[in-house]
């Protein structure tokens, strides 16, 4: 049998670090990460046999669980007609009314590969639209690795403490003003200073990569409020929360409506998917229907879009986010009681699906408090966990998601396994 650790052995030879996305090597938490041999429903069995509980849901997209039966089998039949065109197939339309059906603010779509590429793309359109060169973007949030995003980053550039990567030209970087999230007299006086200047804010409406913080109640209006006022467009980086945090993504969750949107993650249904979508006087601007260029060899992919539509399709049955979110309270209420009864400071954050769990007996509203909460500690519960068959992200600063195939017993069975290693803390 080959082991975790001889392909971990084999992979440092030829992928850097071992991995093909840098928070899978384990860097953060340290150890080694597992090789998963195949995923189904809310478990991930590694090429040793063993099995856990997945909390990761391959960073978000398997929110109706993993290998489910109708994703699979629409994948399948797409596959039976090809891989790629690269000519315009239908699915693409039906994927296009669909998200247009599900995001009001989304009046017009164009599918890519990535939330990367998503995000890339929407600032490349607001900065083609307004005619401005500057963006905003918040400390500890991350929207892919385009260069004008990894200035003070979130996720893996967190993890590893190079909020700025080299190879990031700085006259790209200087394009680029960051704001502390939640913080809204920093944004008024940012707007203050440079708001002519402002092609676009760009903002996780729920921040997934510093953990998980919530925004405050009415910042996210204030913040729709002040890009109005000073003609910069509002982008929602809904890659982690949309058709997540609620069937119409954060926008819904919160009722506010963004100029632009990204997608990724569900909608590809576990495919190599993203989207960016919005008004459609700023789409339209879109080559070939306008000047601003973006293209794709395999955007729109039938496979991808037929695993993504299944998906979408299941995610629409009646009560289905309410059911995830009542799951999410069961799994985070039962970890915090179980840390409260072995005397941990502790505290946890959730919107719908989504959850952060944090080594602080402070309510995290912001990055400065994600980042002074006990990072050792959250290593040595990740472990625990683990050796106890729960997977959760192998960071302190990633959301945990929940998937419909978390059921009471996989819950229960994470907040015994919690309470186990809480004692060992
Ligand atoms: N935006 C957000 C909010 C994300 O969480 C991510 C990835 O985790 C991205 C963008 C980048 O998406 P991708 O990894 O598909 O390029």
């Amino acid at each position: 049998m080959t082991t975790n650790h001889e392909l971990f052995a084999r992979a440092r030879q030829l992928l850097p670090g071992g991995v093909n996305s840098p928070v899978r090597a384990f860097t953060s938490v340290g150890g080694e990460p597992f090789f998963t041999a195949r995923a189904d429903g809310a478990y991930l069995w590694d090429v040793e046999g063993n099995r856990y509980i997945d909390y990761v849901g391959s960073w978000g997209p398997m929110i109706a669980g993993h290998n489910h039966p109708a994703v699979r089998e629409a994948v399948e039949r797409a596959v039976r007609d090809g891989l790629s065109f690269g000519t315009p197939c239908a699915a693409e339309v039906t994927m296009a009314e669909t998200i247009v059906s599900l995001v009001p603010s989304v009046e017009m779509v164009r599918m890519v590969n990535s939330g990367t590429e998503a995000t890339m793309s929407a600032i490349r359109l607001a900065r083609g639209a307004t005619g401005r060169s500057k963006i905003v973007k918040f400390e500890g949030c991350y929207h892919g690795h385009g260069d004008s995003f990894l200035v003070k980053a979130g996720s893996g550039a967190l993890t590893f403490g190079v909020p700025t990567s080299p190879g990031v030209p700085k006259a790209a970087a200087d394009l680029t003003l960051t704001l502390p999230y939640n913080d809204i007299d920093a944004a008024r006086a940012l707007f203050a200073e440079h708001g002519d200047d402002i092609a676009a804010l760009i903002i996780e409406p729920v921040a997934g990569n510093m953990n998980c913080i919530p925004p405050k109640d009415g910042y996210l209006q204030a913040l729709r409020e002040l890009c109005t006022k000073h003609g910069a467009l509002l982008i929602f980086d809904e890659v982690m929360t949309g058709f997540r945090v609620a069937l119409g993504g954060a926008q819904a969750h919160y009722g506010i409506t963004p100029d632009l949107t990204c997608f990724g993650k569900i909608i590809g249904g576990g495919m190599p998917v993203g989207a960016y979508g919005g008004r459609r006087d700023l789409m339209a601007q879109v080559a070939p229907a306008g000047p601003i260029y973006q293209a794709g060899t395999l955007s729109g992919n039938p496979v991808a879009m037929a695993a993504g539509l299944a998906m979408l399709e299941l995610i629409q049955a009646p009560g289905f986010h309410d059911d995830l979110a009542a799951r999410t309270v069961r799994l985070t209420d039962g970890i915090l009681g179980a840390a409260r009864e072995a005397g941990i400071p502790f505290s946890v954050n959730r919107v719908g699906a989504m959850f952060g769990l944090f080594f602080t007996s402070e309510t995290v509203e912001s990055y400065a408090q994600a980042t002074a909460a006990d990072v050792a500690r959250f290593n040595r519960f990740f472990h625990g966990m683990l050796e106890r068959g729960v997977y959760l992200a192998p960071s302190a600063f990633e959301a945990g998601f929940l998937s419909s195939a978390h059921g009471d017993a996989e819950i229960d069975a994470t907040v015994t396994a919690a309470r186990a290693v809480f004692a060992t803390l």
